[in-house]
């Protein structure tokens, strides 16, 4: 396992469609453990295979709910009510801004097996599902902020309308 380069908001990779994976191998299997390492040593919830330069649709999810989440060509396929936080992405280090996403959604993808499951998450869990599968098509949060970036660490409590 290896610590890999997270590509930084400017960098043209990140607004490029990702291809699906088509079967495992082990380079595949290596991106993953790869992209978990890479997300804990920054400190991330979420990870997607282009902020590491490689146009898969691969994403990793911790949001310390006890489950290491895999999504490998994830399709968000439900989705219900709203929530407004701020929100912050690795390839941004250092800002976070207002987003609104849906409070619920339901996402059909493959594990790491290639075997296909749904997954469904509430809050934060949703949130980082939203965000991530983003990366997938090219598209960062900042096209949804709602206001200002703010600095990470200094956000004003009062302007966050959940
Ligand atoms: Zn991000």
């Amino acid at each position: 396992m290896a610590v890999r380069q997270i590509r930084i908001m400017g960098d043209d990779i990140l607004t490029k469609k990702c291809k699906p994976v088509k079967e495992m191998t082990r380079r595949t299997m290596e991106l993953i453990e790869d992209m978990f390492e890479t997300m804990y040593e920054a400190n991330g919830c979420g990870l997607a295979a282009p902020q590491v330069g490689v146009l898969k649709q691969i994403v990793t999810i911790d949001v310390d709910d006890g489950n290491q989440y895999v999504l490998i060509n994830p399709e968000i396929i439900a989705q219900d009510g709203s929530q407004t936080g701020y929100e912050g992405c690795l390839s941004l280090p250092g800002k976070s801004g207002i987003v609104t996403r849906p409070n619920y959604v339901k996402v059909k993808a493959l594990d790491e097996n290639m075997e296909p499951f749904e997954l469904e998450g509430e809050g934060l869990l949703a949130r980082a599902i939203c965000h991530e599968v983003a990366h997938l098509e090219g598209q960062m949060y900042v096209e949804l902020v709602e206001g200002e970036l703010v600095d990470a660490g200094a956000e004003p409590e009062e302007e966050i309308a959940e």
